[in-house]
């Protein structure tokens, strides 16, 4: 475990808050890493951890990594990102206050951190949070948010794999292209659809079989078990479920052309990033690919876009991740690699 010397040292961040919720027992973490491109945004992590270093470390590096995210959609945002600790997740009255508590200290930072749902999160706490301070995105459309970010994100990742088709075929015509689709959820669904009616073949995997059917049903696709991930050729995977699926025991079993999903973190180990590239696999950098619910909050619900805006807003990921595609190439590193120096470069830009 890293001491608390260690884990400042981890961070080259501007603002930590720790905040001591007596009532419940939770401890809140608030971390805001950067504001020189505009204020902070980033989630709000609910979780049970072993220990407190281990929430605060966190919201440490998940502020940091928001910052690259945000930069890269060109948002006028920094990172930031928040942890409640919580001994056990909290329900009903309970929560609610908890929310509330945790607002006041929200709306206290002045709005130089601006939250959304994260894990153990969603819209409900969010229009919690909207009764007390202004600085929340992604509250249900009834109290005046803009809904689930999860059918831009979808958007947003079709975008990703048209790009990356183009990379590497010349081509980003879907008819005929095989798309493993890994997590039939919030953003998997709704990418299926937009895929198969681009008359791509969509071959649908999760964890819930029942939810694959259905969605293998509705769009003419194929249900794979989970466990067979790695038997099946296909053009595209796109990793719409858990993080760490990249690794170097994974990736040499590949037998895809291109990862493109919505999943976060999907590298296990840095490694992996290298391994992909020397196996001539084309990775869709996460934070890239996966950043249009983020654009479509914050452009709806503060910069007040229209629909069209949006939309050229989302396709502008593919944009941004042929830049990386060719940057990659040119200096022979990984995607990945060639990502992070794009966003430096956008978060340092006058
Ligand atoms: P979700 O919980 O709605 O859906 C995830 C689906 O994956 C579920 O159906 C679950 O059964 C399935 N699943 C879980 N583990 C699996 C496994 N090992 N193999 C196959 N299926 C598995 O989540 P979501 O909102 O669709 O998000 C999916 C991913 O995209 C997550 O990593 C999330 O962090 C990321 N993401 C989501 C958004 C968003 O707007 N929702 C935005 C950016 C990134």
């Amino acid at each position: 475990m890293l001491t608390f010397d260690e884990l400042l040292d981890t961070w080259d961040g501007e603002t930590a808050v720790i905040r001591r919720d007596r009532e419940s027992g939770a401890w809140i973490f608030i971390c805001i890493h950067s504001t020189r491109r505009g204020p902070a945004g980033g989630g709000t992590r609910m979780k049970v951890y072993d220990t407190r270093s281990e929430a605060f470390h966190d919201a440490l590096r998940l502020s940091a990594a928001m910052t690259r995210k945000l930069s890269i959609a060109g948002l006028p945002f920094g990172g930031g990102k928040a942890v409640i600790a919580v001994p056990e997740i909290p329900s009903g009255d309970e929560r609610r206050a908890l929310f509330l508590r945790y607002a006041d200290l929200i709306e206290s930072l002045g709005g130089t951190y601006r939250t959304s749902s994260d894990m153990n999160t969603g819209e409900a706490d969010m229009d919690v949070i909207g009764e007390r301070t202004g600085y929340v995105f992604g509250r249900s459309v009834a109290a005046g948010g803009s809904g689930s970010p999860a059918p831009p994100t979808a958007v947003g990742v079709c975008h990703g794999i048209r790009a990356s088709l183009r990379h590497v075929s010349g081509s980003d015509d879907l008819t005929g292209r095989i798309v493993v689709v890994q997590g039939a959820g919030g953003v998997g669904s709704p990418l299926a659809d937009l895929l198969a009616s681009a008359g791509a073949s969509v071959i649908v995997t999760d964890l819930d079989p029942d939810r694959a059917a259905a969605v293998a049903g509705r769009v003419g696709g194929t249900v794979l078990p989970p466990d067979r991930l790695h038997d099946v050729d296909c053009e595209v995977y796109a990793p719409c479920a858990v993080g760490g699926t990249l690794s170097v025991e994974t990736v040499p079993q590949l037998r895809c052309r291109i990862v493109a999903g919505s999943a976060n973190n999907q590298l296990a180990e840095p490694e992996a990033a290298d391994l992909l590239n020397a196996r001539d696999i084309l990775y869709a950098p996460d934070y890239v690919i996966n950043g249009g619910g983020a654009i479509s909050l914050v452009g709806v619900e503060q910069l007040g876009w229209t629909g069209a805006e949006v939309d050229e807003a989302l396709s502008g990921i593919g944009d941004t991740l042929r830049q990386i595609y060719e940057r990659a190439d040119a200096a022979g590193t990984s995607t990945s690699a060639a990502a992070d120096v794009l966003a430096d470069e956008r978060l340092l830009a006058p």
